[in-house]
């Protein structure tokens, strides 16, 4: 079948949906997985998971999480955490933005809340970096609000439960499917049916021609099971293609330490440290070239490999080098960072990872 704009107004199975609440709650209260975020949940906890969560595994997301609970262990200590430190704790989660804007939030939270966040849908959308789902999703865990959280796992579900094709890119068809999951909060736990959603689409209803339905405790309700399409849903117009962009890494290291520079506060790894990152690939004696542009003064480069990183909109496919120089200044907006900064007070992005995880096999670090 073809995508269709359809609204699923026009789906035959909606009305019928609510019939799948008991059966989908009964099932996560046996099944619901232990993470570190449902042991004592508050909405400060609540709130931090479900920010880590967006774009990133439930399993990588555990120990970020973890480290990160412990050291900001509440609204007041994020408010008060300098950003350094901030990004250092989110080191490696990526989107570094979604931090600085807890951190924003916190910040009003402190001002106007007195340090809580407040029952209120309206209000925490109100927030920085709380979209519909976030805040959708703080306000039923941890407020037993009704109304609905639908991320992706839930877009499948729904779709499947629906057999529908509708598009789920299209604004439409996203404010159709939050109707059609708002129609199963009617009764007293919310919270619950929506993280009984999100977890069928993680653990059994899975992307693509893999869900596992012979243990689904609504597959006796799901259309697309019946007629055998389950893998072709959900419909989602396909995303632009990303831009490529070939970039050459440059570790120039001189005396245990890494010359380093902030990028620009807007774009791409806005405001984060980066090694020397060059248009284009570049051959040795260009990069010997750039490098001393900067002021080293290293005679030869050593070749470290390639390597791609893939953003939202755009791939890098680098080729990194490392350059040993004798010590110089560090120009306007650059700075020396020895093995103890790295760890303790530098975020460096993970883009970067293939290069700067050689430096302990040059005696670096
Ligand atoms: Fe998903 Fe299969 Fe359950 Fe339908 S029966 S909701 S396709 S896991």
């Amino acid at each position: 079948m073809q995508p269709h704009e359809s609204l699923l107004a026009e789906e035959p199975q909606l009305q019928d949906l609510p019939r799948i609440t008991r059966p989908l709650l009964a099932w996560y209260a046996e099944n619901a997985r232990d993470l570190p975020w449902r042991r004592n949940p508050s909405p400060y906890r609540i709130w931090v998971s479900e920010v880590m969560l967006q774009q990133t595994r439930v399993e990588a997301v555990k120990g970020y999480f973890t480290r990160f609970i412990e050291s900001l262990p509440d609204v007041g200590s994020l408010a008060a955490v300098p950003e350094e430190r901030l990004l250092k704790l989110w080191e490696g989660l990526g989107y570094y933005n979604r931090a600085r804007n807890m951190r924003r939030a916190a910040r009003i939270l402190t001002e106007r809340y007195s340090g809580a966040l407040p029952a209120s849908y309206a209000q925490l959308l109100e927030l920085p970096g709380f979209g519909e789902y976030t805040a959708g999703a703080v306000a039923s865990i941890a407020f037993g609000v009704p109304v609905p959280a639908v991320d992706g796992n839930v877009y499948r579900v729904l779709s499947r439960l629906l057999a529908s094709y509708a598009d789920t890119s299209l604004p439409a068809v996203k404010r159709a499917y939050r109707q059609a999951a708002a129609s199963l909060l009617g009764g007293e736990n919310p919270g619950d049916v929506n993280q009984a959603l999100m977890e069928l689409g993680a653990v059994l209803c899975l992307p693509n021609a893999a869900p596992v339905c012979g243990g689904c405790p609504v597959a006796g309700y799901c259309a697309a099971r019946q007629a055998g399409c389950a893998g072709d849903l959900p419909v989602k117009a396909a995303k632009r293609a990303r831009r490529t962009e070939e970039r050459t890494i440059v570790l120039i290291v001189s005396e245990g330490r890494v010359l380093l520079h902030r990028r620009p506060g807007k774009g791409l790894l806005a405001g984060m440290l980066e090694p020397a990152n060059l248009e284009g690939t570049l051959e040795p004696g260009q990069v010997l070239q750039s490098a001393a542009d900067l002021g080293a003064n290293g005679s030869s480069v050593h070749f470290l490999g390639n390597a791609r990183h893939i953003f939202s909109h755009v791939e890098w496919r680098m080729g990194g080098y490392l350059l040993r120089s004798r010590p110089f200044p560090p120009p306007d907006g650059w700075l020396w960072a020895d093995a103890a900064a790295l760890r303790r007070e530098h975020a460096l992005p993970s883009a970067f990872r293939a290069f700067t995880g050689v430096l302990p096999q040059y005696g670096f670090l």
